[in-house]
């Protein structure tokens, strides 16, 4: 080797509970492993010896009980070790959490109160760590062998799908570090919408048809049901977004609520659910790992969610371009638009816009770069009690010939011919 290239391979000894945080360079890959000791990535434990890749800006920490070494090999923009954080209130939690567990799994399930876990709902400012601490959760339970059911309210990002939905799925394995959870298609409902100011009524409906559905699972499944769930939210909590929260509170009847670094929605929410004697609401430090992330970042982080919907975190899928007649497709949108012409109305009345109405949508050339969920609807006024199939992407739109082409993960013919339509466009980089 050439006495030029200077190695980037560095060795860093963390004390016990204490951890490595790190920010993954804006170019390049980072390799890291587990040389001694033992150590998590956000409660999934390292394996020994076993090179990791990261992918580049990828924010996290290597968190450590009783002490390790860890190797880096590559870049950062960033990487500095922390002794305070508040792992060991974290995991005190998970402990409440696993007693709960067990004594719902102890009790009889002909008793749908006491054979009911834990139904944990994490809240709290955007960038407050809210989906970090739901997958620690997650990885410690499943863990120790159970099959927590992971809930996602925030449509701004998606954990579990792409940015516009609210879904979950069940965590059977420690969640992988890189890869994260899964991208199969779940329990998936599609706002369209990465906000949902853009259509308040229907993301209500859409929160209560998830939690309907996963009630009737949870009603003959005793093991998911004793294993309970952890549901992430929006960081909107002023406002609207409180009532939203309140909302998604009841609806789950979440029974642990646990408020992160937020004093003043801690006492509101705790003075708001005060007749409600089951109902805990816990008040926890932020981890100052936390990495704020601003309205770009956000955006970008997006757009690389559908991208890896399509093609992979690693470029690893090869979705299908296909091409399909106006007549063989049928888009809808929710909401908006008036119900009636104003002339079919009493004198004086206003046509009101009903936010939850499934509206048929011409084809053409406003649909080109949408990005489209795909219905297990069997007629349209299925629409909005149904969860989606998965999502096409709109890459040309021919008028004169009447055809559209479109991305989709796969190639054949769409599990429904019923598609939705919202606001959540992608431009392919
Ligand atoms: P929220 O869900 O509240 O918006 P996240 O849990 O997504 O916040 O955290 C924001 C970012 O900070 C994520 O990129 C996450 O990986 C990162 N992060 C969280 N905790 C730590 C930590 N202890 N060290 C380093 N990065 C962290």
């Amino acid at each position: 080797p050439s006495g030029a290239t200077a190695s980037t391979i560095k060795q860093v000894k963390l004390e016990k509970e204490s951890e490595l945080r790190i920010e993954v360079g804006n170019d390049a890959p980072l390799r890291l492993r587990l040389l001694n000791g033992t150590a998590e990535i956000f409660g999934t434990e390292l394996p020994p010896q076993i090179w990791l890749n990261f992918p580049p800006t990828l924010k996290f920490a290597v968190f450590t009980w009783y002490g390790a070494t860890i190797e880096l090999d590559g870049s950062t923009e960033t990487d500095y070790t922390a002794d305070e954080t508040p792992m060991v209130n974290y995991v005190n939690v998970h402990a409440v959490l696993e007693g709960r567990r067990s004594r719902a799994k102890a009790s009889s399930p002909d008793d749908p109160d006491s054979s009911q876990g834990p139904r944990v709902i994490v809240v709290g400012a955007t960038d407050s760590g809210k989906s970090t601490l739901s997958r620690m959760l997650l990885s410690w339970a499943a863990k120790q062998g159970w099959k927590p059911t992971y809930v996602d309210l925030d449509i701004g990002q998606g954990s579990i799908t792409i940015p516009g939905c609210i879904a979950a799925t069940p965590i059977e394995m420690p969640i992988d570090p890189v890869e994260g959870i899964p991208l199969e298609i779940p329990l998936v409902y599609y706002h369209g919408h990465t906000t949902p100011s853009n259509n308040v009524e229907l993301y209500k409906v859409l929160v209560k048809e998830l939690a309907g559905m996963l009630e009737r699972q949870f009603a003959g499944n005793a093991e998911s049901r004793a294993a309970g769930m952890v549901i992430n939210t929006m960081g909107w909590i002023e406002g609207l977004g409180y009532d939203l929260l309140l909302n998604a509170i009841r609806t789950f009847k979440a029974n642990v609520i646990l408020v992160l670094g937020q004093e003043k929605l801690w006492s509101m929410l705790k003075d708001a659910l005060k007749t409600e004697p089951k109902v805990d609401v816990v008040k926890l430090q932020k981890s100052g790992g936390v990495v704020l992330r601003n309205a770009k970042v956000r955006q970008r982080a997006r757009s690389f969610r559908i991208r890896e919907y399509f093609y992979g975190l690693a470029n690893d899928l090869s979705p299908h371009s296909n091409i399909a007649n106006f007549s063989d497709l049928c888009v809808y949108r929710v909401g908006g638009g008036p119900q009636a012409p104003r002339s079919a109305l009493p004198i004086g009345a206003e046509p009101a816009a009903d936010p939850t109405r499934v509206v048929p949508v011409n084809i053409n050339r406003d649909l080109l770069h949408l990005v489209l969920a795909v219905s297990f609807a069997t007629e349209p006024d299925e629409i909005i009690s149904s969860n989606v199939a998965g999502f096409i992407f709109v890459t040309d739109v021919d008028i004169q010939r009447k055809k559209i082409t479109y991305l989709a993960p796969s190639a054949g013919d769409l599990p429904s011919k019923y598609l939705i339509m919202g606001s959540l466009t992608w431009l392919e980089t």
